[in-house]
């Protein structure tokens, strides 16, 4: 199973994941600790928000699904997010 994209709090960047693995048929919750890979330092980890899709193509778009509208690009309003390509269709 591929790691999650985790982020580092401390830096932002990319994190190693050190701990031992999940076990089969255990629903203990396993320590795994993180290091940050750019300061190299034991962190915190932030997973990646979920982001909007394309309401017309169903792509993912940029914008997590608590990012503001008022910020967001090609967000229609009482349709929701398009992608840039959708969104460049439609507006102007
Ligand atoms: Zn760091
Ligand atoms: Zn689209």
């Amino acid at each position: 199973m591929p790691d999650p994209d985790y982020r580092s709090k401390c830096c932002n960047a990319e994190v190693r994941s050190d701990g031992v693995p999940d076990f089969m048929g255990s629903d203990e919750i396993c320590t795994i600790s993180f290091s940050c890979l750019k300061c190299g330092n034991a962190c915190d980890v932030v997973s990646p928000a979920e982001k909007d899709r394309c309401v017309v193509c169903g792509k993912e778009t940029e914008y997590a699904k608590d990012t503001h509208v008022d910020v967001r690009k090609n967000y229609i309003e009482g349709a929701g997010q398009l992608c840039p390509d959708c969104g460049a269709d439609i507006c102007c």
